[in-house]
């Protein structure tokens, strides 16, 4: 981020993979992937996949963190080695460590938590392949396994990013425009709540812009939300 460089990230108008400013990768959700967890689900953002589960409500090892009012939420981000390019260093790092906070700051809000008093839910999420938005993507995922999981909620938690390349404010940044562009701003957005649970930005905006990228980033989630949606929609009528 925030790299000058000579790639040029926009030519007449489309972005080097020929998207619109506004526009998102194409988005696939699934929930209910995995046998073992309590529930679960899988995102792919364009060349971002990701997979999420959930464990609990549970009894919360070790007994010193229970919470007599309510549910503990622990999240673990984890991007796996073979996600990138050059093979990942495996285990926590600053930064997996940074996303994983904020991946619980971005869901606690809609899960009813004092439901759930004196347990713990887990919920894991894994970056198979990277390139751009792990941290939304996982955050998306994370909301659907929770839900699979049947554990009560307020709302949908929705993530994406929107941000700033060669001066133009752009929709859902691939690796690429992450690495060269100028600004990356990802938001978690609760559409029902009409509460966003996660804001942060790396880089510059002007006000204008920002005002942009906040209305992309928001119309954003409204259809990853949408799409949420249809992947329990479509797990529940399977189990019928
Ligand atoms: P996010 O994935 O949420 O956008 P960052 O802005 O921290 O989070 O990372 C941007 C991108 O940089 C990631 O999506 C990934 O493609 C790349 N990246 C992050 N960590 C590594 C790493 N250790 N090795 C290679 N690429 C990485």
């Amino acid at each position: 981020m925030g790299k000058s460089s000579d790639i040029k990230l926009i030519t007449d108008g489309k972005r080097i993979d020929g998207r619109k400013p506004n526009e998102l990768r194409p988005v696939k959700i699934k929930a209910g992937v995995l046998e073992r967890a309590d529930g679960s689900a899988y995102v792919e953002v364009g060349g971002t996949h990701a997979i999420a589960a959930v464990y609990g409500p549970r009894t919360l090892h070790p007994r010193h963190l229970v919470n007599a009012q309510k549910a503990v939420l622990r999240t673990k981000y984890d991007m796996a080695p073979f996600s990138v390019d050059d093979r990942k260093r495996p285990g926590p790092d600053r930064r997996s460590i940074e996303i994983s906070k904020v991946t619980r700051e971005a869901l606690e809000p809609v899960i009813f938590l004092e439901q759930y008093k004196k347990t713990g839910i887990d919920v894991f999420i894994e970056i198979l392949q990277s390139d751009g938005g792990t941290r939304v993507a996982g955050i998306t995922a994370a909301s659907v396994a929770l839900a699979d999981a049947g554990i009560a909620m307020r709302d949908l938690v929705a993530a994406c990013a929107a941000g700033k390349v060669d001066d133009t404010v752009v929709l859902d940044l691939c690796g690429k425009e992450d690495n060269f562009g100028q600004a990356d701003m990802p938001i978690a957005y609760a559409p029902n709540e009409d509460k966003i649970t996660l804001l942060q930005m790396d880089g510059d905006f002007t006000e204008e812009e920002f005002e942009t990228a906040l209305k992309y980033a928001l119309d954003g989630t409204k259809r990853i939300y949408e799409l949420q949606k249809k992947a329990l929609k479509e797990r529940y009528e399977k189990n019928e």
